[in-house]
């Protein structure tokens, strides 16, 4: 089973569910997870990962040969991305928006370009507390994720349970790691601000026809707006962690929830029936 575990926007205590359920599930199976937050990976914060392999993450950059490019706009004309533009005599381009398909070394009719490589980011694997680890990240400076989400989705081991802390929001790269999923556990707190994230990455989920079930983090600081809308919805809710002073404290010094509060292990580590319940509806 894949689990992602995704939330509309950061901050709602996606990473401490995803370590959390992680750890409790390896106490009886195979278990591996996977950091897919490219843009801000923090799970080896709580984990320690040792890595004991990594790769690069690269796209093919178009390179114009001044000396033999007819500025024809050929390929200015093929990039759908408009990461090509013909300045005055020179064709420019724009490595940000580039998502090195390749179409504009095809079209060209005179051989002008080449393609060099661009450094987009990592790919690391390893092993973490008795779990097989993997994490990306981006470059700095870099604003393509989802390239690199697909170099970790290689890195799946089918014969695991998979644990998946999905990037937040509902852009392309939580997309990216919704699209290959058995379920999606959708982490959000008990505000207005909550509700209407949950309410997105409700959407999406729809979309991709993805089971969902949500984990309430931080409940009693707010109302029941979250728990209203998801039995409107008949979307179960399965947790409902509070909000506790120890909790937020070993959070910040980087402590699994379920290590500094053993009692909460139990919890998670029956949410795998419950999901496995809710794909089976
Ligand atoms: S490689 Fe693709 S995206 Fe990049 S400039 Fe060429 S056509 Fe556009
Ligand atoms: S298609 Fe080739 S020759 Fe035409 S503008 Fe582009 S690089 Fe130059």
């Amino acid at each position: 089973m894949r689990i992602a575990v995704a939330s509309g926007k950061g901050g709602t205590g996606k990473t401490t569910v995803a370590v959390s359920l992680a750890l409790a599930l390896a106490e009886t199976q195979s278990v591996q997870l996977l950091d897919c937050d490219v843009e801000e990976p923090n799970v080896h914060l709580f984990v320690h990962p040792e890595i004991t392999a990594a790769h690069a993450v690269d796209k093919l950059l178009p390179q114009v040969d001044e000396a033999i490019c007819q500025r024809c706009g050929d390929c200015v004309r093929a990039c759908e991305f408009h990461a090509l533009a013909l300045l005055g005599q020179h064709i420019v381009v724009f490595p940000e928006l580039c998502h090195g398909c390749g179409r504009c070394t095809l079209v060209c009719p005179h051989g002008a370009i080449d393609e060099v490589a661009h450094s987009l980011g990592t790919v690391e694997t390893g092993t973490a507390r008795g779990l097989l680890y993997g994490q990306g990240a981006l470059d700095v400076g870099e604003a393509m994720a989802t390239p690199i989400i697909r170099e970790l989705k290689r890195e799946i081991r089918p014969e695991s349970t998979v644990v998946l802390d999905a990037p937040p929001g509902t852009g392309c790269p939580a997309i990216a790691v919704l699209r290959w999923v058995d379920i999606a556990l959708l982490v959000t707190e008990p505000t207005s601000f909550g509700l209407h994230d949950l309410k997105a990455a409700v959407g999406v989920a729809r979309t991709l026809d993805v089971p969902m079930a949500v984990v309430l983090n931080r409940a009693g600081v707010g109302d029941d707006q979250v728990e209203a809308y998801c039995a409107q919805e008949r979307i179960p809710l399965l947790l409902k962690i509070p909000f506790d002073r120890a909790i937020a404290s070993s959070y910040a010094v980087g402590i699994p929830l379920v290590d500094a509060l053993p009692e909460w292990r139990k919890a998670f580590a029956e949410l795998e029936e419950e999901l496995r319940a809710v794909m089976a509806e």
